[in-house]
This record gives structure tokens, C-alpha cells and sequence, in this order.
């Protein structure tokens, strides 16, 4: 499946995205899809679903938005919504449309957050707040 392959592009893109920031972890993913892009959201969506587990992507709140289509109509001398590649302009009917929005398949958004201290600091922090609610019990 062609879905399968453009998932673990963006899965690579991602990774190489992070590669000089070992600390962090994906906590969303928000993906533009263009309608000519010959991108199935639906397939893209199972493929990427099937393949986070165990990624980068693992965890993380991936999604797709789909960018409408759109064309140069030379006819209207004018930019006109398209849904594929094959319509002719919705105005005047012309085939003479140069497709010029919703043709990619990019990364738009990518959100990480700082993966948890490491365990010496949080080891530091516990026995602080537990000494805290010692005194508390023991005033009563
Ligand atoms: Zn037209």
C-alpha cells in the first residue's frame, strides 16, 4: 500500500527532526493532506496508526488535516476549488487548470514536551514532599 511507505516517510521525517534533541518526546503531530495530493487519508491514517507503536510517534497524538484542492484556472485567469486532478474549472468548464493548493503531504505541526527528569533529580525531589506531609500528620 502506497499509504504504507508515505507513513513511515513522515516517521523518518520526524526522527530526523529530533535527532539533535534526545530529551524530548512527540506529543502531537498535525499532518496537511492535500486532496490532490493521491494521498487516502483513511489508509494514511491506518498506516500511521499501525506504525507509531514502537516509533517516534509512539504516544503521540497524530493528525491529519486535509487541505482542500485548488487550481489556476488560465481560462478565469483566476484560482478555482478542485477536488481531483481530472475536474475541469468548476466556472467555465475550461481543462486548462494548473494545480496550485492541496497538493502535498507535509508536517505542518510538531509538538514535543521534555521527557520526565532523570531519576537522581526526582529521587531528590520525593523524600522533600514526603517529610512535608509527615509534619502535616503529625501536628493533628
Ligand atoms: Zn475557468
Amino acid at each position: 500500500m502506497h499509504e504504507v511507505s508515505l507513513a513511515g516517510g513522515v516517521i523518518r521525517l520526524v526522527e530526523d527532526a529530533l535527532a539533535r534533541e534526545p530529551r524530548v518526546r512527540v506529543k502531537r503531530v498535525v499532518l496537511a493532506v492535500g486532496a490532490l495530493a493521491g494521498v487516502e487519508v483513511r489508509a494514511l491514517r491506518f498506516a500511521l496508526d499501525a506504525l507509531a507503536p514502537g516509533s517516534v510517534l509512539a504516544g503521540a497524538a497524530i493528525e491529519l488535516d486535509e487541505v482542500a484542492g485548488q487550481a489556476w484556472c488560465l481560462n478565469c485567469a483566476a484560482n478555482v476549488p478542485i477536488h481531483s486532478r481530472l475536474d475541469d474549472c468548476p466556472q467555465c468548464g475550461g481543462r486548462w487548470l494548473q494545480p496550485n493548493g492541496g497538493t502535498e503531504l507535509s508536517v505542518r505541526e510538531l509538538i514535543v514536551e521534555d521527557l520526565p527528569d532523570a531519576p537522581d533529580a526526582s529521587a531528590h525531589q520525593e523524600p522533600a514532599s514526603c517529610a512535608s506531609s509527615a509534619a502535616v500528620t503529625s501536628v493533628h
